[in-house]
């Protein structure tokens, strides 16, 4: 199997089996942020990050300073991935909690898979946020059967809110 746009080695492979080489995986990743910022209206006036040494944040500062300028501070966009979603929003459901707000963010449609691998190929370093392991357990469980999982409850969550 070769990437699916320009038949070089593939370093990514999505669900639907199809693979991605380096430089294609780096403009999807890059696109998709870009996609959700304008699909979810989430750009502020002033783009402030946390300040903080994790991926997601670190990843994501690289990506908008391709085309924002970007300051860290009190922030004012979040820097939360799509299996940060999904695990608080488990963790809520598990206590019976379905009425909740959870916050848009650029990195809200890309896994912690797609971000390590973005950093991987661009040489970005930073900690790996602690997850509960109860909760990941049971997502590793029904990864294998639905690797979709962590869309399809932040997809519930939206169709329940
Ligand atoms: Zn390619």
């Amino acid at each position: 199997m070769t990437c699916k746009t320009c038949l070089k080695k593939p370093v990514w492979k999505f669900t639907n089996q199809i693979q991605l080489c380096k430089n294609c995986f780096t403009n999807y990743f890059e696109r998709k942020i870009f996609r959700t910022i304008r699909k979810h209206n989430l750009l502020p006036k002033n783009i402030i990050l946390k300040k903080s040494r994790d991926t997601n944040t670190k990843v994501l500062k690289s990506v908008l300073q391709k085309k924002f300028q970007v300051k860290t501070g009190k922030p004012t966009l979040k820097s939360e991935n799509l299996s940060d979603l999904a695990e608080e929003i488990f963790q809520n459901i598990i206590k019976g909690k379905f009425k909740f707000k959870i916050q848009k963010s650029p990195l809200m449609d890309l896994s912690d898979k797609e971000i390590q691998l973005y950093a991987k190929i661009k040489k970005i370093k930073g900690n790996i946020k602690k997850r509960n392991p109860r909760i990941q357990k049971l997502f590793r469980k029904f990864m294998k059967k639905n690797p979709d999982l962590e869309h399809n409850i932040v997809n519930a969550y939206y169709q329940l809110n």
